[in-house]
């Protein structure tokens, strides 16, 4: 396999190449370097290859790794945050990627103020509506986001989506533009920005680019299988 900078840039060109593709502006697409189950080591090569922002979906894992890494790396949390968590994880994380019931939002903005804190969150929206996965329906969120927004720690900075799995990444793309439209629908009719679109992973990082997709979650095409 490929040196890790080499993978690395070629995520970043391919992210670059989509986004010519469909007139938007490469710089308008942050790539959060999907770090989980990797080591410390392997996290520094990649800092050192020029990345900065990373993804981890464990807690525990992060907690652990973290402190062993240079300020200059910037986390995101990208995985279902359980409530009894959240007190670890919330000063760890510069975004939530994956807020997925009101529940939670309402628990995390409780211990967010307790710990003086203004989390930056997405929402995850279950597009495809599969039991298996967590997040808002659409319908549940066009109810729900009201109440979210009226939370005073919690802030919504946008959404994101887990498509299903599928071979093709073509098969994705409805489901991201689906995002895209549900995105435009709720900032007309709630009349607040949602920045961000996270979406996209190894398998179709390219399309959801395409797709409008302002945060891509690639892990194995950087750091490998895992
Ligand atoms: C693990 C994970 C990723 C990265 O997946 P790859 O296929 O390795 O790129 C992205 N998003 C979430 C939510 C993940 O859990």
């Amino acid at each position: 396999m490929a040196e890790l900078s080499t993978r690395l840039d070629s995520v970043k060109e391919n992210i670059e190449r989509a986004a010519r593709a469909a007139r938007r502006d490469p710089a308008g697409v942050d790539l959060v370097a999907v770090s989980k189950t990797h080591p410390p080591e392997v996290i520094r090569e990649a800092l050192d290859a020029g990345q900065s922002l990373f993804g981890e979906s464990r807690v525990q894992e992060a907690r652990a790794k973290l402190p062993l890494l240079p300020a200059r790396a910037h986390w995101h949390f990208i995985g279902h945050l359980q409530k009894n968590k959240m007190r670890q994880a919330l000063p760890l994380f510069e975004l939530f990627h994956g807020v997925d019931s009101l529940e939670s939002a309402r628990e995390m903005n409780r211990v967010a103020k307790e710990m003086g804190l203004y989390p930056r969150v997405l929402l995850q929206v279950n597009l495809a509506g599969e039991s298996s996965k967590f997040g808002f329906s659409p319908d549940g969120l066009r109810r729900e986001l009201e109440e979210i927004l009226t939370l005073d720690r919690v802030q919504v900075d946008g959404l994101m989506t887990i498509p299903p799995a599928a071979p093709e990444a073509e098969a994705s793309r409805r489901c991201f533009a689906g995002l895209w439209e549900l995105r435009d629908e709720l900032q007309a009719a709630f009349g607040v920005p949602l920045k961000h679109l996270s979406m996209g992973m190894t398998q179709d990082y390219t399309v959801a680019v395409e797709e409008g997709a302002t945060l891509v979650r690639v892990g194995t095409a950087i750091f490998g299988p895992r």
